[in-house]
């Protein structure tokens, strides 16, 4: 969830179109935080008697192809209301309203997740996006209970420069993952950094940072096998990981997917962190419909841990989110 765009400027429409024009081309070429989440009274036997007071370690591992692709939280955040943020069409609040109960989703008292993802290919470890950072973060705790040391990734790449992306960057003013080459898109990089007041996580984490950064083009490799892929609209130059391997692929979507339920199942739904709603909700008709039509796994950024699955067409222009079926190796 983006944290600190409020003030960013909305892109031009020239720039949006050209953007939109790359995602076309690309796409056709191609412990969790319970210090955060736990209840101040016990609600269970097992919180009670001093066991784990939530499900899972943190980390969830998917074999595609000859990769691995590991979400990894970095732990939740409390959210009092998915609405109006994750459905924010002023005149659709009782449309969305109304799935969210069709499928028993929360509206309220719930949380935002947040899900960096590690793959592991050709001997490369290479982690997307990092978490917020600080005292919230959980990042490198649960990658070290997946056997990860921080300092054995071998790359770094950044989806867009919102804070709950880029706060896991650096650890008391250094580099996290001091080894990593650090990766994002050359345009969204430059979007962030020549702010006239950069917020603080941008000053931390990128500006501090930038000469770790290669800027890649649009659509740029980033290891052999896994390319970027242009999906503007939550910022204009937001830029998702298309991964293949073995005949399988993988896209990680950052906050292109938006919401789990509501950005899938109604079209032209937008986030109220979208920078501009109209062109993310036509990327996410996009990507959507490839991943669908290909049988892509797939991993959104906010989607509920361990946010790894498929997508199946409800009917033209809506989708509905396939969790994956929990495995244990
Ligand atoms: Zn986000």
């Amino acid at each position: 969830m983006p944290q600190d765009d409020r003030t960013a400027p909305r892109p031009a429409r020239r720039d949006t179109l050209r953007f939109l024009t790359a995602t076309g081309a690309a796409l056709a070429a191609a412990p969790l935080a319970r210090a955060q989440t736990a209840p101040a009274t016990p609600a269970t036997p097992a919180a009670a008697s001093g066991a784990m007071a939530m499900n899972g370690s943190g980390f969830y591992r998917q074999k595609i192809g000859d990769m691995t692709l590991t979400t990894v939280s970095d732990g939740t955040a409390a959210l009092a209301a998915v609405l109006p943020t994750w459905g924010a069409n002023p005149d659709r609040q009782a449309e969305f309203a109304a799935t969210l109960a069709e499928y028993s989703v929360a509206a309220t008292n719930t949380v935002n997740h947040f899900n960096p993802v590690l793959l592991e290919i050709g001997g490369k470890r290479i982690l997307i996006d990092t978490g917020r950072g600080g005292a919230n973060g959980q990042l490198v705790a649960n990658l070290r209970r997946a056997g990860i040391e921080p300092d054995t990734i071998s790359v770094v790449f950044i989806t867009h420069g919102h804070g709950d992306h880029i706060g896991g960057l650096t650890t008391n003013g250094k580099p996290t993952f001091a080894n990593a080459q650090h990766m994002i898109n050359e345009a969204e990089f430059n979007f962030w950094v020549t702010q006239a007041n950069p917020n603080d996580a941008v000053k931390n984490n990128l500006i501090g940072l930038k000469d770790k950064f290669k800027l890649l083009k649009s659509g740029e490799e980033i290891v052999p096998g896994v390319l970027t892929v242009a999906t503007p609209g939550h910022t204009a130059n937001h830029h998702s990981v298309l991964a293949q391997s073995g005949g399988q692929s993988a896209l990680i979507l950052g906050d292109a997917g938006g919401h789990f339920l509501i950005s899938l199942k109604h079209e032209g739904a937008y986030v109220g962190f979208d920078t501009d709603g109209a062109q993310a909700a036509r990327t996410r008709q996009e990507i959507f419909a490839r991943i669908t039509d290909g049988k892509l796994w797939v991993s959104g950024y906010h989607f509920p841990f361990p946010a790894i699955g498929h997508m199946r067409r409800l009917a033209p222009g809506s989708f509905e989110y396939e969790p994956t079926l929990w495995n244990w190796s």
